[in-house]
């Protein structure tokens, strides 16, 4: 006994002091998004894929590799709360009209359109994703599995798999293309009873879903509380919430009163409904397109902004959120940064840095359910970072430039860079059964 537990001493303390994977970075400024507080020259040590300490003057492991930030600023990773990585619907040739997207482009060319617009976002910070949708037949699942299983880089993603909604979703089919040729599905799945509402819930949770994504109000019928009450329970067997698509006030008060977990998009939203949504902790990723010249009126970005600047003056939970899923011949901005883009709205609306930064990280990160896992720069978490120039706190948009990128511990983003060779692998290196 007294042999073996020597022999596992040495076993584990040669490796540990001389592991390669031990990296230490040096933190010229270190932001902690809970207290809007930013601490001078820290340090973070990560031991494989998590972090395993983090303070001033920690002694540097020996044989630990450094990475010197000491001229940045480093902070958890991004959350986009709202994208659909497997959707890019274009001026031409479809003329924005999504519909003709999902007939034109198939499910294996948008999941390869899903993995570069991951990559583009991690290169762009964004180490989170809820990806909520309209990503043909579950690219989103096979998108967060190669990701996960260590295939290629990409956000963490929460999925929802297949919106659910009432027949037709969000499409206005002919009978034809709905009866005949099925056009409804894959793109939204069928469920207007409660034995469908049912069987639409476990078929997503089988097929991989990790949120559960519904139609309210889609249609002028939409769904009662009480489907929506069903939603919720059936969801909650497989550990999963409900976030839904509102677009109209009555939709959003029925959600508001069936509890759901999150309203996506927040056009159709009163300073009522707001303070109901304070009040019941319901989380808010309300989409705000800010006014550019590849999109929205100023009307709309104008709009946009006033109903989000309501939701922070009521305290509703809100997350940087976005709908990210279009593209304009010409321009030649790449997804990540089309994505961070929205801070427009977010500096149009007046909200502190420190608010916006908080939304943008650990709103998001318990919005995503992954606080718990990753997310915080805090011990026993998965390494996800990124450093910047300047401070967020002083000036928002120092987050448009993301000069470092680390994803569980290995380094995506260096000195402006991406180097993202680690990630790619032969093989389901991080293990075939994350599924
Ligand atoms: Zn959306």
């Amino acid at each position: 006994m007294l042999k073996r537990c020597a022999l596992a001493a040495l076993v584990l303390f040669t490796p540990v002091l001389t592991r390669a994977e031990t990296t230490v970075i040096r933190a010229g400024r270190l932001v902690d998004p809970e207290t809007g507080r930013a601490a001078a020259n820290q340090m973070i040590v990560v031991d494989g894929e998590k972090i395993a300490a983090v303070g001033a003057n920690l002694a540097v492991p020996d044989g630990a590799r450094v990475i010197d930030l000491s001229d940045l600023t480093v902070l958890p990773g991004l959350v986009d709360s709202h994208t659909h990585m497997g959707l890019t619907y274009k001026d031409v040739p479809e003329n924005n009209y999504y519909y003709l997207t999902t007939v034109m482009d198939s499910t294996p060319l948008r999941a390869i359109q899903a993995a570069s617009n991951g990559i583009q976002l991690l290169n762009s910070g964004f180490t989170v994703v809820r990806d909520l949708g309209n990503n043909a037949l579950y690219t989103d699942t096979a998108h967060r599995v190669a990701i996960d299983q260590g295939w290629i880089p990409g956000p963490t993603v929460v999925n929802s798999g297949l919106i659910i909604g009432g027949k037709g979703g969000q499409f206005w089919p002919t009978p034809e293309m709905a009866k005949q040729h099925g056009i409804i599905y894959p793109e939204y799945l069928d469920a207007d009873t409660h034995d469908e509402i049912i069987k639409a819930v476990r078929e997503n949770m089988l097929f991989g879903a990790k949120v559960i994504k519904i139609c309210v109000d889609c249609k002028p019928w939409g769904y009662s509380v009480e489907e929506m009450k069903l939603f919720i329970s059936e969801a909650a067997k497989g550990g999963l919430k409900v976030a839904g698509h509102v677009q109209t006030p009555e939709g959003a008060s029925r959600a508001i009163e069936a509890g759901i977990w999150s309203i996506e998009h927040g056009a159709a939203l009163s300073e009522e409904h707001h303070k109901l949504m304070a009040k019941k902790g319901i989380f808010l990723a309300s989409t705000d397109t800010p006014f550019t010249p590849y999109r929205a009126t100023k009307e709309d970005g104008e709009r946009n902004a006033q109903k989000l600047k309501s939701a922070w003056k009521n305290g509703v939970r809100i997350t940087f959120s976005t709908d990210m899923d279009y593209y304009k011949t010409g321009n030649d901005m790449n997804r990540g940064e089309l994505t961070i883009n929205f801070l427009l709205t977010w500096k149009a609306a007046g909200i502190p840095n420190a608010d916006i930064l908080k939304a943008i990280t650990l709103t998001g990160f318990e919005c995503a359910q992954v606080e718990k896992e990753r997310g915080p720069i805090k011990p026993g978490l998965y390494a996800d970072l990124i450093a910047v120039r300047g401070n967020p706190l002083e000036d928002i948009d120092a987050l448009r430039d993301v000069r470092f990128v680390m994803k569980e511990g290995l380094v995506f983003k260096q000195n402006g860079v991406m180097t993202p060779e680690k990630f790619f692998h032969a093989g389901p290196a991080k293990g075939w059964r994350k599924r």
